[in-house]
């Protein structure tokens, strides 16, 4: 076993990448944070910023001057904490172990109580200020409107007071419910800023914003309802090079299954991206690289867990080496392959974000 540690700096460099928009998350973050009206945007960037990298996400969303970061899980803080302010930090699972609130107590950042018994478990542990999650409908976390009066609760120093909706996405009735259960609510109990909407709320319009708005799918690029459409941009593509360029003989099928056989004599190239890297089988027979010079390369057969191959035949000049890039527009992408733009980043595998 060879454990010398300066094989690391020997690593050749990888043969597929998740290329990376600075400038649209930054852009898309700014067009949330306007259309958020007088409420402040801030950025939700729970399971490494939506599968798009949170390390580089997090400088990117500070610039453009987000301050308010929501994490689903305790483990989530460290990459969140190296560059915010802890204060402007919440985890939205909450405490459920004593690890949990000593974690909470130690870095400073918000827990986002979710039941009585969070509530409890932060009361006995000392406190302090944390957020409060009203259930308005969704049924998923949070605490009743009528448990509110509970001591527990009224004890609570609540800094963010917040529900989630559950068809923001939907031009549902339900909107309108959960939007004044929420106004309700926040007569109910003392908290210094109300939180509602998620990206697709945010184009539910005004009623929705309250203080502070928590958009996710819209920072990475996603389009969660119509009104939206046109002000973000695509932030994330897969892109891969091709390992190797070979014939591929008249009859001839590719891949596991063979699914496809030429039905003439072509050239064909495979790509170091499968579907362990999230590029998935959906894709088989279905899928578009892009070349440097525009050229649409159509995916042939099925995607493996390491390689897809595509049709060159039209493109003599490509190289072994050269990058192509995924089509991956994610509101085409999700109609193509039936996942949704949340799916389709999230995906996204360890080898790809690199
Ligand atoms: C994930 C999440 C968000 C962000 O939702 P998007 O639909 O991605 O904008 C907001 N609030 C809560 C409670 C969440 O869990």
């Amino acid at each position: 076993m060879n454990s010398d540690a300066s094989l690391s700096n020997l690593i050749p460099a990888p043969s597929l990448r998740l290329s990376f928009d600075a400038g649209a998350l930054a852009d898309n973050w700014r067009a949330m944070d306007r259309l958020s009206g007088s409420a402040v945007a801030g950025a939700a960037v729970k399971a490494d910023g939506y599968g798009t990298g949170v390390e580089r996400v997090m400088p990117v969303l500070l610039d453009a001057g987000a301050r308010y970061f929501f994490v689903a899980h305790w483990s989530e803080v460290p990459e969140v904490i190296a560059h915010a302010d802890a204060h402007g930090i919440s985890v939205l699972h909450g405490p459920m172990t004593e690890a949990d609130t000593r974690f909470a107590l130690a870095s400073g950042v918000r827990p986002v109580i979710n039941s009585m018994a969070q509530a409890v478990r932060w009361g006995a542990a000392g406190g302090g200020a944390c957020d409060l999650m009203v259930d308005t409908g969704m049924n998923r976390l949070g605490v009743r409107p009528e448990e509110l009066a509970d001591p527990a609760i009224r004890a609570l120093d609540i800094e963010v007071l917040m529900s989630h909706l559950a068809c923001a996405d939907e031009d549902s009735a339900m909107n309108a419910r959960q939007c004044a259960a929420f106004r309700e609510v926040t007569a109910m109990i003392p908290h210094r800023r109300a939180s509602l909407a998620n990206s697709a709320g945010i184009a539910l319009g005004s009623d929705y914003h309250f203080d502070l708005t928590r958009p996710g799918l819209a920072l990475y690029g996603g389009t969660a309802r119509a009104e939206a459409e046109g002000l973000v941009r695509q932030v994330i593509t897969p892109e891969a090079a091709i390992i190797q360029i070979h014939d591929l003989p008249a009859g001839e099928s590719i891949g596991y299954g063979a699914t496809f056989t030429a039905p003439h004599d072509m050239r064909v190239a495979i790509l170091s991206l499968g579907y362990a890297d999230g590029y998935l089988r959906c894709w088989s027979g279905e899928g578009i690289f892009t070349a440097a010079d525009g050229a649409q390369l159509p995916v042939l057969g099925r995607v493996s867990m390491d390689m897809t191959a595509v049709d060159v035949t039209a493109v003599p000049h490509l190289r072994e080496g050269d990058w192509l890039r995924a089509q991956y527009d994610l509101a085409q992408a999700s109609q193509a392959t039936g996942l949704t733009q949340y799916e389709l980043l999230t995906l996204s595998g360890p080898r790809l974000r690199g």
